[in-house]
Order: structure tokens, then C-alpha cells, then sequence
């Protein structure tokens, strides 16, 4: 524009010729972006900050979110929300693809819990382990008889941990994962848990596995036996079920993650085999 080259300026998201694209306008006043901001979970109306600049506007709400205790849910959501808009804008722009208000919201979630599961996120409150039952914690070998599919490898090594994660999920999205990683022998090498937002019980229960597995990858195991006590899940990630629409995301996520280690299996859990990464992920909820 400054050179008055012959180019279309205006923002190629709200079809709307007298809007320029501008940083400010793309980011947060166009129309389509507004609709973004505001069906988010931040529900935040972009148009209120009209006199203020894009980059004052940023630094502002990322100040105010850090000052809540849940900023690391709502910060990666803040910032994944800015950089859903910008692919949205190319993929239209250059690839022709039409805005889908709906997968954009999904995909900005999964985007957000997988930068929320990068901050190393500890909370204080543990399961006491010495509560538990001998069963919860020898379980590990009961375990093999439901469902044992290997992902990569056809036996476990020897010296492979188990991984145990569940959820805790309520309506208004927030959820919780637990999970305990524990040795062939049944003793726990250690256990967390992380808060998050997800749309479904089955995306928060992937999400779990997410954590899990990527702690233990993070921990430097490579022979890893994955449970779960979600069989829909199990059979999703093994390819014997449909992948929903909701958990996609993760579940691609969780895949491409597999493929750095040595030997993995995903198998089904029975509940009752699962309660210590239950007790973990309840706990993470309060
Ligand atoms: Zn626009």
C-alpha cells in the first residue's frame, strides 16, 4: 500500500471490501475473528477494545490472565485462539478454504491442552499410596489378558513400565488427567496429574493417555505398556473403531508420539484395576 501497488487490501476472511487487513482488524475486529473470540472459552469480545491497538490489546488480556490461578488452561487458549485465526486467514487465502467456525473451535482446544501439557504443570496434592489395597497396585499383571494390541513392537522388553491414566470430566469442559507409571514388579516409579479443558468425556480420556505417555517418554522410558479404562479409546488408537470427531486430534497426536519408542502396547483396564490414576485425576479436580 505504502509503494500504491495495485493489490486487493481488503481482509479476506469477512469479504467485506472496506476492511483493510490490518493486524488489528484480522486479529480482532473483523467479523469472523469476533465470532472466534467470542465463542471461545475465554468468551471475550474482541470488539470492546476498539481504541486500543492489537499489540496493547495482546499484552493486556495475557497480563489479566496470568493473574488467575488457571492461566495455564487459559493463556496457551489466549494464544492458540491467535494463531487459529492467522491459518485460518492462509488456508482461505491461499488454499481456498472455506472458515469452519466449529472444527476451528476444536482445533484451538487441542492445540491449547498440548501446550498446556509442555508446562511442566505440578500440583502439590498426591494419592498416598499407602492407602491402597496390594490389588491396586499388582494389578499390573491381571491387566494382560484385556485387549493387548501392540502399537510398535510384538513383545514387551523386560524392562518395560506400565502406564495407568484416567480422567475426571465435568460439564463446562474442565477435566482433569491422573496417571502413575509404575515397574513390572507393580512398585510406582511416580505419578501426576494435570487440569485442562476438553470437550467430551472420550477427548478428556485421550487427553490422559496423552499425559501419560508423554511423561514417560519425558522420563527417558522407551518400553512402554499403556492401559486405559476406556475401551473406545483403545480401540480408536489401535485403528479397530472409527476415530471421533472430538478426540481426532489427540489421538494423531498420541500416534505420532509412539513412533519414538522402542515397544508399546495399549490394552484395556477394567476400572477396578485403574483406581490409584482415578484417585489421582479426582484429586487434580478439587
Ligand atoms: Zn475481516
Amino acid at each position: 500500500m505504502k509503494r500504491s501497488l495495485d493489490w486487493n487490501y481488503s481482509c479476506s476472511l469477512c469479504l467485506d471490501d472496506s476492511c483493510l487487513e490490518t493486524s488489528t482488524h484480522l486479529f480482532r475486529d473483523c467479523s469472523l475473528s469476533s465470532r472466534i473470540w467470542a465463542a471461545s472459552f475465554l468468551g471475550i469480545r474482541g470488539q470492546m477494545g476498539h481504541n486500543i491497538s492489537i499489540q496493547a490489546w495482546i499484552i493486556n488480556w495475557i497480563n489479566f490472565l496470568f493473574q488467575k490461578s488457571d492461566y495455564v488452561t487459559t493463556v496457551p487458549i489466549f494464544i492458540s485462539t491467535l494463531w487459529r485465526i492467522w491459518c485460518i486467514r492462509n488456508s482461505h487465502k491461499f488454499n481456498g478454504v472455506a472458515p469452519d467456525l466449529a472444527l476451528s473451535m476444536t482445533q484451538i482446544m487441542a492445540e491449547a491442552s498440548m501446550v498446556t501439557s509442555c508446562i511442566n504443570h505440578r500440583l502439590p496434592t498426591k494419592v498416598n499410596l499407602d492407602l491402597l489395597t496390594s490389588d491396586d497396585l499388582s494389578a499390573s499383571t491381571n491387566i494382560r489378558n484385556y485387549f493387548l494390541v501392540f502399537l510398535i513392537g510384538h513383545t514387551l522388553c523386560s524392562n518395560y513400565v506400565r502406564l495407568k491414566c484416567d480422567d475426571s470430566w465435568k460439564h463446562g469442559f474442565k477435566a482433569a488427567a491422573g496417571w502413575l507409571i509404575q515397574y513390572a514388579n507393580g512398585e510406582v516409579f511416580r505419578q501426576d496429574s494435570a487440569r485442562f479443558w476438553a470437550s467430551s468425556p472420550l477427548h478428556a480420556e485421550s487427553m490422559a493417555l496423552l499425559y501419560a505417555i508423554t511423561d514417560a517418554i519425558s522420563h527417558g522410558f522407551r518400553h512402554i505398556d499403556a492401559t486405559t479404562d476406556c475401551l473406545q479409546l483403545v480401540l480408536q488408537v489401535t485403528g479397530n473403531m472409527d476415530v471421533s470427531h472430538d478426540a481426532k486430534l489427540i489421538i494423531r497426536s498420541i500416534i505420532s508420539l509412539i513412533s519414538t519408542t522402542h515397544c508399546i502396547s495399549i490394552s484395556y483396564c477394567p476400572r477396578q484395576l485403574n483406581r490409584i490414576a482415578h484417585f489421582i485425576a479426582r484429586l487434580a479436580m478439587e
